[in-house]
């Protein structure tokens, strides 16, 4: 990897722009695989708390995805050219100060889509704010939307098209409500996710649609595929949605680690092709679901902050993956990365493949 002069210039860093509250870490990418390294990542993102960790133990958790994503942005941000270096920087520097002052713990949060830190905050937030609405649809289902996959110069295009085709649909499926031939309009949660494949270096752009029935899952499927005749029947799919589902929609993690080779990486440039591909643009939209209220608490934070006897200010220390107490030496969570976990944070974040390694020393 090339080494790079630049300095971190800003700790703050909104920069999803003018989109709206569901987008603010909008994120792509598919449902990890439970196995070898992806779960070894994915282990780190499960929101649900366990009962039986104190909460010191349950922030352990987000040492343990700081851990990661530091290394993988300091990664990012030495991709040659890229449009994001900056944003990467505003995400090596998230979280890095936490203040502990009363009944808060507090820093500065990036809120950038691949920081697996601010990823684990919102989508906790996302479960809890859409909770009502998706007990309310007792026969939800998943629709997976794909079209062929491209090329990285071809990603925002065809990225384009596709919001293009939904819009048709939403927009005929309207119509023919207003005209009394449709009971109602479309109504759904949708996410925008992007894979690589490493083999055939191309992109996987697809839609993940949680809607209220069957009926709607089918009829969006026969819809898409006349919008896009080159995408397969066999490549939309159609499931019926529990619990446990619904929340892969809400879950803002990044497949990072390449399953498809018994060798796992996270592959740096062409996360960054998809980065750059779907910047400032809103990966989660809703469509005719009631505006809730949005959820803006940080639980396993005022948890963490309930615990602790004293005010203190602690730094993140990366050779020891904790928050440290500068004045007393105490660690904030007692997190220990496993010796697997660090060989894989210290070793298997590259640039791509060997042979497209960036022409630049
Ligand atoms: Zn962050």
């Amino acid at each position: 990897m090339p080494k790079s002069t630049q300095k971190p210039t800003n700790r703050l860093s909104p920069t999803c722009k003018g989109t709206g509250p569901l987008d603010k870490l909008a994120h792509q990418v598919t449902r990890p695989s439970q196995t070898g390294a992806a779960a070894v990542v994915d282990d780190d993102l499960k929101l649900t708390k366990n009962a039986q960790f104190s909460a010191k133990e349950n922030f352990g958790k987000r040492a343990r995805v700081k851990f990661l994503t530091e290394a993988m942005a300091v990664g990012l941000a030495n991709v040659p050219d890229s449009k994001l270096t900056k944003s990467y920087w505003n995400t090596f520097y998230c979280s890095t100060i936490l203040q502990k002052k009363g009944e808060a713990l507090t820093g500065k949060y990036c809120k950038n889509r691949w920081c697996l830190v601010c990823c684990r905050i919102r989508s906790a937030q996302l479960i809890k704010q859409y909770a009502p609405v998706l007990q309310s649809w007792p026969e939800k289902h998943l629709v997976t939307l794909t079209v062929p996959n491209c090329s990285g110069d071809a990603l925002a295009v065809t990225i384009k098209q596709m919001k293009g085709g939904f819009d048709t649909i939403r927009r005929s499926w309207a119509m023919q409500h207003r005209r009394k031939q449709r009971a109602s309009q479309l109504v759904a949660l949708r996410k925008l996710e992007v894979t690589h494949n490493p083999y055939r270096d191309d992109y996987h752009p697809h839609f993940h649609l949680l809607v209220p029935d069957l009926a709607t899952a089918n009829e969006l499927r026969a819809a898409w595929l006349i919008q896009f005749p080159s995408a397969k029947w066999d490549g939309q799919d159609v499931c019926a949605a529990n619990a446990g589902a619904a929340h892969e929609l809400f879950k803002y993690f990044t497949k990072l680690v390449t399953t498809q080779s018994k060798e796992r990486f996270i592959r740096l440039a062409p996360l960054n092709v998809i980065f750059e591909a779907i910047s400032g643009q809103c990966t989660f939209q809703k469509f005719n679901i009631p505006t809730t209220k949005e959820e803006t608490s940080d639980e396993e934070a005022d948890a963490l902050a309930a615990e602790l006897n004293i005010d203190a200010v602690f730094e993140w220390v990366q050779a020891q993956a904790d928050w440290i107490d500068k004045e007393s030496g105490e660690v904030l969570t007692n997190y220990k990365p496993s010796p697997q976990f660090r060989q894989f944070v210290e070793s298997k974040i590259v640039y791509n493949s060997p042979q497209k390694r960036p022409s630049k020393p």
